[in-house]
């Protein structure tokens, strides 16, 4: 179990549900598996599971100025990076006569989110000068925009930091937390973790991979989500389609390889519902191509009949389309493939 994994060395987990959309099953299933918080980047989706009876501390990734009073309201800890942001919900905690609890993020290089190292100090000189506002952590994120991988070097580096603040301020910080899923490699390296205390993850759990090279992590579960799909068409078609060759649905002119003729199926699916490059057959069926509600599938080998189901397994980007469309059905089995209710 990750948690475990990750306590060996005094890690703690934030389970980040916003690839479904905070759904609170799941939110729950990461709760079983140890997680301290839940972590979502929408504030939507941890109103969903609060109100769906989750009760656990929820932390917000992404925080937006404009949903700074509602934020306030049902969040416990939000990471910021402005300190407008940071005033504002200092107001409304007062306002609401609450307390708000901040993570302050740091630019560590993958130039996503981050208050730059230089800039740390003052921006934690005026923080502690807002009222209903308490500082309990510094983080950082990587692996994201730039690519940054989490390594030694910049995992020392906030660690320093965060020895920086508490000379300077006095403060103890309760979290530091090194990045996401991506930092299992340098977790595994690491001889010395340094003040690091908290990773923030989602794809791990999810996906049972993590996400510098997208290597299964051992004894972990790959094979969560399954997508399953129902065969419209299947026919003998020639490889090359024939006639007057334009644009496509989606604008582009497609180079195609005469193979001669081939059985390949339908299925009711399309770019509408899913990130189709995410996708495996898990019957080794060749995905050819796919419009906004059709993908076609090369089945030469394989004997597929209209009506019957083929199934996927789904990267990150997938799975994410996948939760998002209201036209795929989600079905909780268990490890017998029984449907929950
Ligand atoms: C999405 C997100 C994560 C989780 O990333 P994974 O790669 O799914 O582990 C962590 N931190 C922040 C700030 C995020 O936005």
């Amino acid at each position: 179990m990750l948690s475990q994994l990750y306590g060996q060395k005094g890690i703690s987990l934030m389970g980040v549900s916003k690839a479904v959309l905070g759904e609170p099953a799941i939110a729950e299933a990461m709760i079983q598996g140890e997680v301290s918080f839940i972590a979502d980047s929408r504030l939507e989706n941890i109103q969903k599971m609060r109100e769906a009876g989750i009760t656990t501390k929820f932390v917000l990734l992404r925080t937006p100025l404009s949903q700074a009073k509602a934020i306030v309201q049902s969040v416990d800890i939000s990471l910021n990076t402005e300190i407008e942001t940071v005033k504002k919900l200092s107001f409304y905690a007062k306002a609401l006569n609450k307390n708000h609890k901040v993570i302050l993020m740091i630019e560590m290089g993958d130039l996503r989110e981050g208050i730059l190292p230089d800039d740390l100090f003052q921006f934690v000189r005026e923080t502690l000068s807002l009222s209903h506002i308490e500082i309990v952590g510094i983080g950082c994120n990587l692996a994201c925009y730039g690519g940054v991988e989490p390594d030694d070097k910049n995992m020392h580096a906030l660690s320093m930091l965060a020895d920086g603040l508490k000379k300077e301020f006095n403060m103890s910080l309760d979290v530091i937390s090194g990045g996401n899923s991506a930092n299992y490699e340098w977790y595994k390296s690491a001889k010395h973790i340094g003040k690091i205390n908290n990773l923030r993850v989602g794809e791990s759990i999810l996906l049972g991979c993590e996400t510098l090279n997208r290597k299964a992590i051992p004894g972990l579960h790959t094979g969560a989500f399954k997508l399953i799909a129902e065969v419209i068409e299947s026919k003998k078609k020639p490889s090359l389609p024939f006639g007057t060759i334009g644009q496509d649905a989606f604008g582009n002119i497609n180079g195609f390889k005469d193979r001669g003729d081939r059985k390949r199926a339908i299925i009711a699916l399309g770019r509408q519902d899913i990130q189709v490059s995410g996708l495996t057959s898990n019957d080794k069926l060749e995905i050819l191509g796919a419009s906004s509600d059709h993908i076609i599938l090369d089945c030469e080998n394989h004997n597929v009949q209209v009506g019957d189901e083929v199934g996927f397994s789904m990267n990150y980007g997938a799975l994410l389309s996948a939760m998002n469309s209201p036209f795929i059905r989600k079905t909780f089995v268990d490890s017998n493939d029984k449907v929950l209710v």
